[in-house]
């Protein structure tokens, strides 16, 4: 049943941290605005426990500003009784820097600057067809609750990770590493409650070959115990020999090599980047629904192997499971501009740069245990990455843009995208005001109004 119609000058779908990123601008640079979203809150995997990376390159220095840093300077002056309701940029020797915050109240903080921008807002809606005429997409049809809505608008922007609307369209797409297809694993991620982590860190310190870690990883000097113990914020990403151990004795319920705990802002708490699913295509709700059951089973396994053998975790419980699985690549879709492996490794910075990428290279093994972590210079991230090759009025937000499977392994990360998405906004609204394609749009343009409103676009 068909509802409404709608008319605006940019619909944006999707708002994770690509999505919120090209809202926000759009709207903040003149553009009537719609946001859709599947879920009933904003944010995507801004909401499932991971912390906030890209901010700092791998010597330190501050590469990334803009919307990302306006969030958490909003989330930093929220006082509750915890303390701020984010960190500090915290250097780390492996991810380079690592912020977190609170992913509830970063609800709150989304709703608040997308309604202050004047986006207009529709949640509980998925993508159901797409309007293409003479390769220009004219409208988009969402389904919610059994009703159609159908909605025009001159620019279209797809922050949906895997790139849904994008694939309705027909354009075209590439998935998963270069020649293999292989995807990187999805995980399920988790909180649990009434761990003692000093107790966990110390036991790191005595056994400092539990931070051994595999070559294929490029990791500086003092990831150890001090490093957990200096930062209010970090990751720790080992427990090799401990899961090894483990995996000999017929006792570790999951096929992977270490275990992932992100500290957390509220006393006691641990979030774990732990469950492993190989072979997780989230553009397929069959394999999405497979990932998920075996998401929850494998928790279940974990907890107790936790509990039974990771000192630090013996009274711990489960305070939360996230509600979707965490997809690390799917859809990446071609634009007149692709963003290269040669490129982040060679830290490739020049007058196409909307933005900087700062983390490493960071690709799960999609065929089993095992991680490829390579520190890369900070490298430029080009506008033409979020334009549509193909289809008239198609931009792209987030890690569905145009990128080689490399470079998205880097530019994956959730500051990266929202930056990707600040990117897409301005270039959208430019395109609505001066009745243009947002091919056609002057990249230098983009550039001053992103460097005005704090984005770091050279260094
Ligand atoms: C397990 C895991 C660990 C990670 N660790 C980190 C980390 O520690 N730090 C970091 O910075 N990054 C990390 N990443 C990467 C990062 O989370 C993602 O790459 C990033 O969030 C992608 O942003 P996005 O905006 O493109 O998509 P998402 O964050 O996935 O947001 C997409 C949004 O679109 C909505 N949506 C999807 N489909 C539809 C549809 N059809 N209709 C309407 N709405 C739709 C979703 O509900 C969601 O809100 C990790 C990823 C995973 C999976």
């Amino acid at each position: 049943m068909n509802t409404a119609y709608k008319e605006f000058d940019v619909v944006v779908v999707g708002a994770g941290p690509g999505g919120l990123g090209a809202a926000v601008q759009a709207a903040r640079n003149g553009a009537k605005v719609l946001l859709v979203e599947k879920n009933g809150y904003l944010g995507g995997n801004m909401t499932i426990g991971l912390p906030f990376f890209g901010f700092l390159d791998r010597d330190a220095n501050v590469v990334m500003a803009g919307l990302p840093e306006e969030f958490m300077a909003e989330m930093r002056n929220y006082e509750t009784a915890y303390g701020h309701a984010a960190s500090e940029h915290c250097y780390c020797p492996m991810h380079n820097s690592v912020t977190v915050f609170d992913y509830e109240l970063f609800k709150i903080v989304a709703l608040r600057k997308v309604l202050d921008a004047g986006v207009e807002l529709l949640l509980h809606c998925d993508v159901e067809s797409v309007n293409v005429e003479n390769k220009t997409l004219k409208s988009i049809t969402l389904m919610g609750k059994g009703y159609r809505i159908t909605v025009t608008a001159k620019v279209f922007i797809d922050g949906t990770g895997d790139g849904d609307m994008a694939y309705l369209t027909g354009a075209s797409f590439e998935k998963g590493q270069k020649d293999s297809g292989v995807l990187q694993p999805s995980t399920l991620m988790f909180n649990m409650g009434n761990v003692d982590l000093e107790k966990t860190i110390k036991f790191v310190e005595e056994h400092p070959e539990q931070m051994d870690q595999s070559k294929t990883m490029e990791i500086y000097s003092g990831y150890d115990a001090s490093h957990f113990r200096k930062y209010p914020a970090f990751v720790l990403f080992g427990m090799k020999k401990l899961v090894s151990d483990l995996r000999a004795e017929g006792k570790m319920p999951i096929d992977r090599e270490n275990l992932i705990f992100i500290s957390s802002l509220l006393p006691g708490e641990v979030h774990l980047n732990c469950t492993r699913h190989l072979g997780t295509d989230g553009s397929d709700v069959f394999s999405l629904t497979h990932a998920e059951v075996e998401g929850y089973l494998q928790i279940e396994k974990l907890v107790k192997t936790l509990q039974e053998y990771v000192p630090g975790f013996e009274k711990s419980y489960i305070t939360q499971i996230y509600p979707s699985m965490g997809i690390r690549e799917s859809r990446r879709f071609s634009g007149i501009r692709t963003l290269t492996e040669n490129e982040v490794v060679n830290g490739v910075i020049n007058e196409e740069t909307i933005g900087i990428g700062g983390y490493p290279v960071d690709i799960h093994n999609g065929n089993g245990a095992g991680t490829i972590f390579t520190k890369t210079p900070p490298y430029g991230i080009p506008y033409g990455i979020t334009v549509s090759d193909e289809i008239e009025g198609l931009m792209f937000a987030g890690r569905c843009a145009s990128m080689d499977a490399v470079a998205m392994s880097s530019a994956r990360v959730m500051g990266t995208c929202m930056t990707i998405g600040e990117a897409a906004g301005v270039g959208a609204a430019l395109a609505v005001k001066k009745g243009i394609s947002p091919k056609d749009v002057d990249v230098q343009e983009v550039r001053d109004i992103l460097r005005n409103s704090g984005v770091i676009v050279e260094l």
